[in-house]
């Protein structure tokens, strides 16, 4: 009978990647892809070790997974991955979790490796490509310079014909993967990079993640208004609004070069969605430090925060000095996401009326508006249509919101 294998991932988008790019070593190795744990002979958990609360959410997982390892003779642990990476945690893995098989960190060893092109992804119409990894940024609270080594760039032409290849299968949201997609240093550059792939043949949106605002240019933020291929949507993490902190963070840019560059893709494209990443709680920040954050939150409406409380990393620069006591961290966090809220909801209500492309992805025929999808700047909306258009492009009418979705209907 043939074997079966079932996945799991923590973190992020370039984790999910990476966990594809496992999942086609594994077929390639004749094992059969599964999402029911029970029915699997082999289990891979590919962890994160960017939060603490990452990686007590994984060590969790692991050590449930005993009961599962024990239940039949033969089955394969395999932990893999960012937190993997570390010799600390290797070390007690193999103390605490002997039923662990395989561990090894972000670099796979040869038998599970596989060229880049050969993931396993999931169905169209949506799929992350990597183009670079790794990161020289060394940010003081930041674990993945240190898991991830150093910056390296795949070959643009690779790329070209992996994406091309995806568009050909029915994928229809690319989005390119990266620590810092800005220092992508493939032959022609980043814009270089984006110029080429949308020259590709098809109907498709091409996105990327994440922009470093040190390095995102202006040449990008125009290259996106001129190529209608390009979707609307700008991810700029900017952690804090005090030009203090950032020093100390080691970012390499001002509050207000970040202002001038989500005010010059207001400016140049009026619907863009601006996203952005907000620690609160960094060593050392005071209530003016936070106060500026706030400032910078309001003024620059994003749509929507990914907001983190920071959490000190083992080697890190940051978690050598004093840190500041939960509580107020966790006022501080409650306080950001209270008035982000406020500006999702009104950023939403700013669309009710409006005609949006949307590509929808999934339909769900319980919901009351089943059909669920995303519009070129990454919102997520739930309409009412059929069934037979999921995985199109629709035009559909907003009739309402909250503070995550935006609701209508397909008028095609
Ligand atoms: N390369 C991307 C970010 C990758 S990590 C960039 O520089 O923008 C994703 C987010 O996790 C970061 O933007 C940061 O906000 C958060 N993060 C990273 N390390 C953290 C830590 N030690 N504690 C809390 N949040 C952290
Ligand atoms: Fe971490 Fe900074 Fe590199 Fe982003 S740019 S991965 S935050 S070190």
């Amino acid at each position: 009978m043939q074997k079966l294998a079932y996945t799991r991932t923590f973190g992020c988008r370039q984790n999910e990647a990476d966990t594809e790019r496992l999942r086609g070593a594994l077929a390639a190795r004749g094992y059969a892809l599964t999402d029911d744990l029970a029915a699997a002979d082999l289990a891979l958990i590919n962890t994160c070790a960017v939060r603490e609360h990452a990686e007590s959410k994984a060590f969790g997982h692991i050590g449930a997974l005993k009961h599962w390892k024990n239940a039949r003779k033969g089955r394969v642990l395999v932990v893999c991955g960012c937190m993997a990476e570390q010799d600390e945690i290797k070390r007690r893995i193999k103390l605490s979790y002997p039923h662990v098989d395989i561990v090894f960190g972000t670099k796979a060893p040869e038998d599970f490796q596989i060229p880049a092109g050969d993931a396993l992804r999931g169905p169209p119409p949506k799929a992350g490509v990597p183009i670079m990894s790794g990161c020289d940024n060394f940010c003081a609270y930041c674990v993945v310079p240190y898991v991830r080594g150093r910056e390296t760039s795949r070959d643009g032409a690779e790329i070209e014909s992996e994406v091309a290849g995806l568009i050909k299968r029915g994928y229809k949201d690319i989005t390119l993967l990266g620590q810092n997609v800005n220092s992508y240093r493939g032959g022609e550059g980043f814009t270089g990079l984006l110029k080429r792939l949308c020259a590709i043949d098809g109907d498709f949106w091409l996105r990327f993640m994440t922009s470093h605002p040190k390095d995102c240019s202006e040449d990008l933020i125009e290259l996106m208004a001129a190529e209608p291929r390009m979707a609307r949507h700008l991810h700029l993490p900017v952690q804090s609004g005090s030009d203090r902190i950032l020093r100390e963070m080691n970012r390499g840019y001002t509050a207000a070069r970040h202002m001038s560059l989500t005010r010059r893709a207001k400016e140049l494209m009026p619907d863009i969605t601006l996203t952005s990443d907000v620690m609160v709680g960094f060593p050392g920040e005071t209530e003016d430090d936070f106060a500026q954050t706030l400032e910078l939150v309001e003024q620059t409406r994003f749509d929507s925060l990914f907001t983190f409380i920071y959490s000190p990393r083992r080697g890190t620069p940051a978690a050598e000095l004093e840190q500041l006591p939960d509580e107020v961290k966790r006022r501080r966090f409650e306080r950001l996401i209270e008035l982000q809220n406020a500006i999702s909801n009104s950023r939403h209500a700013a669309l009710t009326g409006s005609v949006q492309r949307v590509l929808t992805d999934g339909y769900d025929s319980l919901n009351e508006r089943p059909l669920s999808g995303r519009n070129s700047g990454g919102r997520l909306v739930r309409l009412t249509g059929p069934p037979e258009l999921a995985g199109t492009f629709v035009e559909a009418e907003i009739t309402g919101h909250n503070s995550w979705n935006l609701f209508g209907r397909v008028l095609t």
